[in-house]
């Protein structure tokens, strides 16, 4: 069993003031393989006031200073490469050739794009050509970082390595489920040498130390990334000190597939939304698929779904793995069963576990069609391998079934026709539209609009997310 029961604070690792502890399991094989420590309101505040200490010296560090210790932190990264992706396999349940080629590659992206974007930066910029007003950008002050376990070193390097480049100090407190990525990267973050007191960690629970988190007089920004549900309280949580939340929340993500969409337009939209066994905030869930071929396309989708293979992380493979958890797994078996009971067809996958498999938590590839918007599993993110077909007729028709929905996260279209792909990619409510199967660029925006979140993550964005404004008038020439 490996020991992981102390918090990073000041500088140091630290026992908790209580011991609390609390078990990690591999969801390949239910059991226990770690144990980490759940904080108390004792530790958030530790946390807290080394940051707050810290604060006053990392906020007048100069740029050149903060590159230094981002690119080493980069080059740690690099040579401890093969361990995060292990951690990150181990912990959530990803396939190793995923955990290392996709989610282990994000935080390497993301630091790397920070880097080049901090070098860009202006701190501090003339208003107008002829003005004698002046802005200043500084950073906004302690930050608390809430984390979640899908995306898990992706979700810390969007929000640790921006407060790092900002000069804010920070208290990160990922999930409880999947601690074993962020430990690591705290291990890394110590190895470079930053400041004590700039980046902490405490281990928590969302009752526990995300809450003391949310509601700390101290902390100046809330960014967080997980469930709208725990989003909503958060935002409550924060309003008495009036801090500033950063919400990137879930998704309900619809894809719509034109008739002139590209030949491999529906295999490529169930491998998207199947990957990371169907537990990313911004999956194309929701197939719209137009009429005219509407058969062809069921055939596709339930010969690439059948296709997919399930099997532990640890294998390498481009198989998916287990659902992160016992309760993960259990939403996600009875929102199939509730698209059955409500007269959904299903046309691939099901409740039952994959064949030769009698442990983990492990999901069929699982395919609906004939799906109306009104059913649980058009309405609710599900975040596990599942996918409901919806056919449509009009343009128009397709627009508003997408838009029905109080997510709007990423949406997703296929479209050989330039002007229609335009028009609709304006018309779509989300902070991100896939066209065409094209990926995001390093330093794009990443966000929702509605109750998706409030915030954008990535590039220049995302740095601003950790800047107070400051205007000067008269500024001196
Ligand atoms: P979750 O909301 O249960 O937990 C996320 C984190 O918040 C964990 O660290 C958890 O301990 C903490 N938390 C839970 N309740 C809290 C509370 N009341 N106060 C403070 N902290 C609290 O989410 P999850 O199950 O870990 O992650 C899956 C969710 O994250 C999905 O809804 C997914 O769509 C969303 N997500 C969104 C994005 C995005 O960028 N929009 C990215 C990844 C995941």
């Amino acid at each position: 069993m490996i020991d992981k029961r102390k918090f990073y604070i000041n500088g140091q690792w630290v026992s908790p003031t209580k011991p609390n502890d609390y078990e990690v399991i591999n969801p390949s094989t239910e059991e226990a393989f770690a144990t980490i420590s759940l904080g108390s309101t004792e530790d958030t505040n530790a946390a807290v006031s080394a940051a707050k200490k810290a604060l006053i010296s990392w906020s007048e560090s100069s740029k050149d200073e903060r590159l230094n210790l981002l690119e080493k932190l980069l080059s740690i990264y690099k040579k401890r490469y093969g361990e995060m992706a292990d951690a990150i396999s181990m912990e959530m349940g990803a396939p190793m050739d995923w955990a290392t080629d996709v989610q282990t590659s994000s935080g390497q992206s993301h630091l790397e794009d920070f880097i080049k974007r901090l070098k860009e930066f202006k701190f501090d910029e003339q208003f107008e050509p002829k003005s004698n007003n002046h802005i200043c950008y500084e950073p906004i002050g302690v930050c608390g970082l809430i984390t979640p376990w899908n995306w898990p070193i992706n979700q810390i390097a969007l929000k640790v390595v921006p407060a790092f480049a900002t000069g804010c100090t920070m208290i990160h407190k990922p999930s409880e489920i999947a601690p074993m990525s962020a430990m690591l990267f705290a291990e890394m973050i110590d190895e470079a040498g930053f400041p004590a007191g700039v980046f902490n960690l405490v281990n928590g629970d969302g009752a526990g130390v995300g809450t003391d988190i949310s509601s700390h007089p101290d902390i100046d920004l809330v960014s967080f990334t997980g469930s709208t549900r725990a989003g909503k309280l958060i935002l409550k949580n924060g309003a008495d000190t009036i801090k500033r939340v950063c919400l990137e929340l879930g998704g309900k993500g619809g894809n719509i597939v034109f008739a002139d969409s590209y030949p491999n337009a529906v295999r490529d939209g169930i491998r998207n939304v199947m990957s990371n066994s169907g537990q990313s905030c911004d999956a194309p869930t929701r197939m719209l698929v137009e009429k005219s071929i509407y058969e062809r396309a069921v055939k596709e989708a339930v010969e690439e779904a059948n296709l997919i293979k399930v099997d532990h992380a640890s294998k390498k493979g481009d198989h998916i793995g287990p659902v992160v958890s016992k309760i993960q797994y259990n939403k996600i078996i009875n929102l199939i069963q509730s698209g059955i009971d409500e007269g959904a067809t299903l046309a691939a996958g099901g409740p039952e576990l994959p064949n030769g498999m009698n442990k983990g938590y492990f999901i069929k590839p699982t395919i609906f069609t004939d799906v109306t918007n009104d059913m649980r599993i058009a309405k609710e993110e599900i975040f596990g391998p599942v996918l409901s077909i919806i056919p449509f007729e009009t343009e128009e028709e397709a627009i508003q079934i997408v838009n029905e929905t109080e997510y709007g996260l990423g949406n997703y279209l296929q479209t050989e026709d330039k002007e229609k792909a335009k028009r609709v990619a304006k018309k779509l409510k989300a902070g991100t539209i896939y066209v065409n199967g094209n990926g995001a660029d390093p330093g794009a925006p990443f966000g929702g609009y509605r109750q998706s979140g409030n915030g954008r993550e990535g590039g220049v964005w995302g740095l601003h997310e950790f800047l107070e404004v400051k205007a000067v008038t008269g500024w001196p020439k």
